[in-house]
């Protein structure tokens, strides 16, 4: 029996070393190969250590109205909210970087950036994670200089192509600076993890002070090498959160230290029964305490709304144009010296912001449900809005209601994609039919649903009254009176896929190509995810300048820290031709009638004319209401953010909310623009019985606008027929 157990360990033993060996020599062939590589790829992935003091503040600028000058609204160093103290690596004693050395970094002064050995096995680790034999903290295997890389770069996704170019960064790094130069920075530059008042600690000095209140060049070897276990999980593996994991990891530092000769034996034992005692843990007054540096220290107030749009704004380019991750374009902004110069008006800003401080101006809409964690949750329905004017520029932003509390928070306007409703419809079938001469503003529909085309072969959609007329409405008709069975049936005629071609490519509104060809997106706005506030906003700018598009910015310009111009967006600065002259003329006369005759007449403005769309999705989940003066695009939302989807929003029309809080100031903003005119266009009756531009004998339906090159005459021979 004991023989074939010991045979049986015999072969299993055996079994997995061949396993572990082939799987060394893989790692390693594939080491080799990226070495290989990193020769000829070097010139792509240069890095350079930001000297820390030196290191660059960046600022953001927006336009004051009186002065005409730039005002500097946000500025940022690499210190703001994080305790980080740079030291001289010569003043602390040699135990302490050589603590860091053993316990990260063994072969340090050995290896060229990234070490073989290291990297074979954290390949294994990675491999016995993802099989579940091991658990995630226990991977590793980046050298001290990749380690440098990841904080200077920021970029710490975990992606083979990211991990890649780190190596890549790392073989960079070691040609260029001294292994000495390297760990000072590495020693000066790491996270430590938060004291108990908030202080972020980064770098020897910081940690030394918050963790034992003492200068790094005072610390014991006990101490050094307790600082030394923190950096492989500094949120977990510090002595104050944990004093048995960092312990047990100090311990594990010492005896390396031992092993290679860095420390005595003597100082070895000392060190073992030294018992640490945390700063926190003491009223030792002798001791140094983070509140005696500077006020950038501490966490700096939230970012505004527009600080917060500008920074997804310039990440967005940053991501783009040096193809890295959010997390590196943040980090550069951080430490990289630029110079942001924002299109914001502060007037516009400062009055949106007075508006949504509170909730006066939004009806109470309050949700109650059960959450995931079957806790009651009351939930307030929220709000945003954008404004933007005609050449792209955004003029003013707000992402909620309410007191702004978060940096880089949740922006309703840019990061909330909803379901538009029937805000979409000019966007789509509309827009569509005019541009293509397939629609007219009289031709004559009839208020049914349709019956084929659905799944379900049943009625579809229902009008938002629930009913249908059975009458024949006019094309300007049904728009202003939002219908929803005329929309599909033109997305019936015209074909899904050829509206959602128009409606992406020539309006630019960005829908889901995975679920928005499909009637109920495109004709009465339920789309699988939805547009943002702003790309909504911004698909309606055609319809007021004349049928050109100016890609929303906030951004004018970025200078970055050499002061040369780095950053002109290109296309928003040129307008696109998306639609006619003679197409926006029109969808401008028909959202017109939506304010003064239609579902929009809430936004009715005195003084200026104003066109606009309402939308409200299916149980008034959310309300839309998307208004354009003739100096600013302008949309607004109103809806629950979180898991309330199937609440109503009640009592509240978005026409008159988005007067109330923009609309009024539109109407009152000094400026001699107007929506421009269109001479080409025909402006005639048209018949009553066929829709089509009256001729002599027909009954007149009313007035309508027609393209000079889609104005055909009514030719029905008529007998006195009268329309409905
Ligand atoms: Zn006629």
């Amino acid at each position: 029996m004991k023989n074939i157990l010991r045979f049986f360990m015999i072969i299993t033993t055996s079994l997995l070393s061949t396993i572990l060996i082939i799987m060394i020599i893989a790692v390693i062939c594939s080491g080799l190969g990226i070495m290989f590589v990193v020769d000829t790829m070097e010139n792509t992935t240069k890095i350079s250590i930001p000297e820390a003091v030196k290191e660059k503040s960046s600022y953001i600028y927006s336009i004051n109205n009186d002065t005409g000058e730039y005002d500097l609204i946000y500025k940022v160093t690499p210190y703001t909210g994080n305790a980080h103290i740079d030291i001289d690596i010569d003043t602390l004693p040699e135990y302490i970087p050589a603590a860091f050395v053993c316990v990260e970094d063994e072969r340090f002064y050995s290896h060229d950036g990234v070490d073989i050995k290291t990297t074979a096995f954290a390949v294994i680790k990675e491999i016995l994670r993802c099989c579940g034999i091991i658990s995630p903290e226990m991977t590793g295997g980046s050298t001290i200089t990749q380690q440098l890389v990841k904080n200077i770069t920021g970029d710490s996704e975990i992606t083979a192509d990211r991990k890649i170019r780190e190596i890549f960064r790392a073989v960079n790094l070691e040609k260029k600076y001294t292994k000495d130069e390297i760990l000072e920075k590495y020693l000066n530059i790491i996270y430590f993890g938060q004291t108990p008042d908030g202080y972020n600690m980064y770098g020897i000095e910081a940690a030394a002070i918050g963790y034992f209140g003492v200068s790094a060049s005072d610390l014991t070897v006990a101490q050094a090498a307790s600082l030394a276990a923190i950096p492989t999980s500094p949120n977990s593996i510090n002595p104050i959160v944990d004093y048995t994991a960092n312990d047990e990891r100090k311990k594990y530092c010492l005896r390396k230290m031992f092993e290679h000769g860095i420390i005595s034996p003597f100082q070895y034992e000392k060190a073992l029964n030294e018992k640490l005692i945390t700063a926190d843990k003491t009223s030792d007054s002798s001791l140094i305490t983070l509140s005696e540096y500077p006020d950038d220290f501490k966490n700096p107030e939230p970012t505004t709304w527009v600080i917060d749009t500008a920074l997804s704004e310039f990440c967005d380019y940053l991501c783009e144009a040096e193809n890295i991750s959010r997390d590196e374009a943040m980090n550069r902004f951080m430490s990289g010296g630029y110079e942001l110069y924002l299109t914001v008006d502060e007037k516009i800003q400062s009055h949106l912001e007075e508006k949504y401080s509170d909730f006066t101006y939004f009806p109470e809409n309050t949700a109650e449900y059960i959450n995931e964690n079957e806790e009651l949750v009351v939930e307030t329905a929220q709000s945003a809005i954008v404004v933007m004017n005609y050449k792209g520029q955004i003029k003013g932003i707000v992402g909620r209601i309410g007191k702004k509390t978060d940096s880089f928070g949740w922006n309703n306007a840019i990061d909330a994609h909803r379901q538009p409703g029937s805000t979409i419809k000019p966007l789509t079938v509309y827009a569509y039919g005019i541009e293509n001469n397939l629609l007219t503003w009289s031709d004559m529909f009839n208020d049914t649903p349709l019956t084929a085309g659905t799944a379900s072969e049943e009625a579809w959609p229902a009008n938002y009254t629930q009913t249908y007329s059975e009458k024949l409405f006019t094309t300007n008709e049904a728009l202003l009176n939002s219908l929803n069975t005329i929309p599909a049936q033109l997305c019936n005629r015209y074909g899904t896929q050829n509206i959602f071609d128009f409606t992406t490519s020539v309006m630019r509104l960005p829908l889901n190509e995975n679920t928005d060809i499909s009637y109920a997106a495109l004709s009465v706005g339920a789309t699988g995810t939805g547009p943002s506030l702003v790309s909504l906003a911004n698909s309606y700018m055609p319809f007021g300048n004349g049928g050109l598009y100016y890609k929303a910015h906030i951004i004018n310009r970025i200078k970055d820290s050499s002061s040369k111009r780095v950053y002109v967006e290109k296309d928003a600065r040129k307008g696109i031709r998306v639609i006619s002259e003679e197409t926006s003329f029109i969808m401008n006369k028909m959202l017109r009638n939506v304010i003064t005759d239609g579902t929009g007449k809430n936004a009715l403005l005195t003084n200026k004319q104003n066109i606009g769309k309402t939308g409200t999705t299916e149980h008034y989940r959310d309300i839309t209401f998307v208004g354009l003066t003739e100096d600013f695009v302008s949309a607004i939302w109103i809806g629950y953010e979180n898991g309330t989807n199937s609440y109503a929003i009640k009592n509240t029309n978005s026409a008159l909310v988005w007067k109330k809080v923009f609309g009024e100031f539109a109407d009152n903003y000094v400026s001699d623009a107007r929506f421009p005119e269109c001479e080409s266009v025909i402006y005639t009756d048209y018949c009553a019985e066929s829709g089509m531009p009256a001729s002599k004998g027909c009954t007149s339906g009313g007035k309508g606008f027609y393209k000079s090159d889609n104005c055909n005459y009514c030719d029905v021979k008529h007998k006195n027929l009268i329309r409905k």
